[in-house]
């Protein structure tokens, strides 16, 4: 049995991408800052639920805890839960985005790094962007070029490096950085754009479900690598 961890998985594409991770047949835990809101989450699905707030270092190392009492292992790891920050651009705001989107990746990977040793095919992915990526946003031809969100943006090329760097210094894990395509979610909702869910979340199961020979360090979509 495979033992998965999402976070952000009440909604969007975490939410998706548990579903289809259950068919699967893994053991999913779905991480939500809400109780309320995850504990409906699992109980939709037929997961688990452990409440995590990626910003808050208590929950995140209350709820690898509970991952370890439990199971004693963690198999599977997608650092998904993210905001757009589409505020001020102001210190606070700032702060909360960065904090979310990239200090939330550090957070919930080093508690989980303990488990993730104990499996036999540990796999992080993480849910980046290509807002993320230079070339993108730089290129006319690409629909990022157009999309004025700078604190998102620069919050998501933090996560790629943070997943590309720690594919270097953990190499008996896989950690892998993907952009799941735009996709109609509370995220998006204002801009009216983006596909279905389903669609998108099997990027991030391909990528979730890489064997031991999988690779690493990569940053991709769902044609293969983007440039970074
Ligand atoms: P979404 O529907 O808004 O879902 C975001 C999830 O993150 C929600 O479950 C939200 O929980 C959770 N979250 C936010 N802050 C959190 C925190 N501090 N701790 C724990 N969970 C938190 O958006 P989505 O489109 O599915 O986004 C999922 C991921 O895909 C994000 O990382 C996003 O940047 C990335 N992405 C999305 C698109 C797109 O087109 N939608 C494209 C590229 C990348 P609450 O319900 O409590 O707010």
């Amino acid at each position: 049995m495979t033992i998965t961890l999402i976070t952000g998985a009440n909604k969007g594409i975490g939410f998706e991408t548990a579903k289809q991770l259950l068919d699967l047949g893994h053991t999913v835990y779905i991480g939500a800052r809400d109780v309320e809101r995850g504990e409906k989450a699992a109980a939709e699905l037929g997961a688990r639920f452990v409440q995590l707030d990626v910003t808050d270092d208590t929950s995140v190392t209350d709820a690898l805890a509970t991952i370890d009492s439990a199971e004693g292992r963690l198999d599977v790891l997608v650092n998904n839960a993210g905001v757009l920050g589409d505020g001020p651009m102001d210190g606070p705001n700032a702060l909360r985005v960065f904090d979310t989107n990239a200090v939330g990746i550090v957070r919930v990977t080093e508690a989980a790094l303990p488990l993730l040793r104990k499996s036999s095919n540990p796999t992080v992915v993480t849910v980046s962007s290509s807002m993320g990526s230079f070339w993108a946003v730089t290129n006319p031809e690409r629909p990022e070029y157009n999309l004025p969100v700078a604190l998102y943006s620069a919050s998501k090329a933090a996560a790629t490096m943070l997943t590309i760097q720690y594919a270097k210094s953990q190499p008996g894990i896989t950690f892998n950085a993907i952009e799941p395509g735009a996709t109609a979610t509370d995220m998006t909702a204002a801009y009216g754009i983006g596909r279905p869910v389903e669609e998108s979340a099997k990027t991030v199961v391909r990528l979730a479900t890489l064997g031991p020979d999988g690779p690493t360090g990569t940053f991709t979509d769902e044609f293969g690598p983007l440039s970074w």
